[in-house]
C-alpha cells in the first residue's frame, strides 16, 4: 500500500510515521507537511533513508499542488494529521485554523474523491464533543455525543469532521475519523503543557497553570494512538467514527506535580495564571467501541508512561532545545537546500 501520512513532521504524525515505516517494511509511506512552527523534520531522522519513506513539503490547502501529488502518487490511504494544533494560538489567530483545519481537509478529501483513494482517515480530536462537568465522574464521550465546541481550534475540527461524514454520505468516500483524548510522549512540541512543564522545571523556571489547575485531561500514550489509527484504517467499518481514549484522567495541578517529583523540582515553582478563555473543564472518552469493534487495548497506563516521556526528554535535550533556541526552522535549508 502506498500511504499518505500528513502533518509527519509533528508530534503524533512524527510518531505515527515511525510506527507505520517500522511495522510495513512493504508498505510505502509519504509524509507531507508544510513545515510550519510545529513542523520539525529532526523528528523525522529515525526514518530518513528507510526505502519505504519519503518526505514532500507542502500546504494541504494547496489544491493544485495536492492534486498533482496525488496524481503522480496514487496513493491508496491517506491519514490527514495536518493541522493548527494549539487552542492558545486558535484564540489569538483563528483564521489559519479554518484555513488548514478545514479548507485543506476539504481539499484533500477533494483529492482523495477524484484519485479512488480506498481509505481517507481523519485524525480528529475528543475537543469535538465540548467538556464535561467536574461533579460528574460517571459522564464519558461516547461517538454519538452531540458536538458542541469551545474554542476555535476545535470548532475547526469539528467543521472538518462534518465534512468528512459529508463526503462519505454524499459521495461514497470511504472514509474513518477517530477522536483522542489529549496524547503525551516523546517529539511532543515544546509549548504543550507536558513538555513545556518538562522544560522550564529543568531550567527552574515558574510554572505557569492555568486558573486553579483543576481542569481534568484524559491522557493517551502517543504509541497508543498511533495503534489505534492503524487498526482503525486497516479494519475500521467506512463511515465511522471511533473514540481513543485509555481513562486516564488527571488534573493539570497532579500532572505538573507528577513532573516536578519525577524531576526533584520543588512546587514553588507552580504559579497559577489567569484562566484560558473558554477553558474546557474535564474530558473523558469512552473507547468501548474500539475495544469491542477492533479490540484494541492500550499498552501504556499514565504512571508509567509519564516516567517514561520524561526520560525521553531528560535524553533528547538537543531535540527540544534545537525547537526552543528556534535553530530547527534553519534544519530543512540546512539539509535540503540544492537537492
Ligand atoms: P502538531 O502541531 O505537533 O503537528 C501538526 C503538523 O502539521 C506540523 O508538523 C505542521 O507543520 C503540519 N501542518 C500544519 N499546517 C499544515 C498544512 N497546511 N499543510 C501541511 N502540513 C501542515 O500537532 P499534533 O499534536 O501532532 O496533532 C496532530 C493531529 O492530531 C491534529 O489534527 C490534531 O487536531 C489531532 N489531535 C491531537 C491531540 C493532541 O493531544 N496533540 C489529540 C487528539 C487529536
Amino acid at each position: 500500500m502506498k500511504i499518505l501520512v500528513t502533518g509527519g513532521a509533528g508530534f503524533i504524525g512524527g510518531n505515527f510515521v515511525h510506527y507505520m515505516v517500522e511495522t510495513y517494511p512493504e508498505d510505502m509511506i509519504v509524509n507531507l507537511d508544510l513545515l510550519t512552527y510545529a513542523g520539525n523534520l529532526e523528528t523525522c531522522k529515525p526514518v530518513e533513508g528507510k526505502p519505504n519513506y519519503k518526505f514532500v513539503k507542502g500546504d494541504i490547502a494547496d489544491r493544485e499542488f495536492i492534486f498533482k501529488l496525488f496524481e503522480e502518487e496514487k496513493f491508496d490511504v491517506v491519514v490527514n494529521f495536518a493541522a493548527e494544533s494549539h487552542v492558545d494560538r486558535s484564540i489569538t489567530d483563528p483564521e489559519i485554523f479554518v484555513k488548514t483545519n478545514v479548507m485543506g481537509t476539504t481539499t484533500l478529501l477533494d483529492a482523495a474523491k477524484e484519485f479512488g483513494v480506498k481509505r481517507y482517515h481523519q485524525v480528529s480530536t475528543d475537543e469535538v464533543y465540548g467538556d464535561l462537568p467536574l461533579d460528574r465522574p460517571d459522564l464519558f464521550f461516547t461517538e454519538t455525543t452531540p458536538l458542541h465546541t469551545s474554542s476555535p481550534y476545535s470548532s475547526s475540527k469539528a467543521s472538518a469532521d462534518l465534512f468528512v461524514l459529508a463526503y462519505h454520505r454524499t459521495f461514497g468516500l470511504p472514509v474513518t475519523i477517530s477522536r483522542c483524548s489529549n496524547n503525551y510522549g516523546p517529539y511532543h512540541f515544546p509549548e504543550k503543557l507536558i513538555p513545556l512543564m518538562i522544560s522550564r522545571a529543568l531550567a527552574d523556571e515558574d510554572l505557569p497553570v492555568y486558573g486553579k489547575g483543576d481542569n481534568v485531561r484524559d491522557w493517551l500514550h502517543v504509541y497508543d494512538h498511533c495503534v489505534a489509527i492503524d487498526l482503525i484504517i486497516r479494519n475500521g467499518r467506512v463511515g465511522e467514527v471511533y473514540n481513543v481514549g485509555g481513562h486516564n484522567e488527571r488534573t493539570n495541578l497532579e500532572v505538573v506535580q507528577t513532573i516536578l517529583k519525577a524531576l526533584d523540582k520543588p512546587e514553588t515553582l507552580i504559579k497559577f495564571v489567569e484562566d484560558r478563555k473558554g477553558h474546557d473543564r474535564r474530558y473523558a472518552i469512552d473507547p468501548t467501541k474500539l475495544e469491542t469493534e477492533l479490540g484494541w487495548k492500550p499498552k501504556y497506563n499514565f504512571d508509567t508512561g509519564i516516567q517514561q516521556t520524561i526520560q525521553w526528554y531528560l535524553d533528547n535535550k538537543e531535540w527540544w532545545q534545537n525547537i526552543l533556541s528556534g535553530e530547527y526552522q534553519n534544519y530543512f535549508e540546512k539539509m535540503y537546500a540544492g537537492k
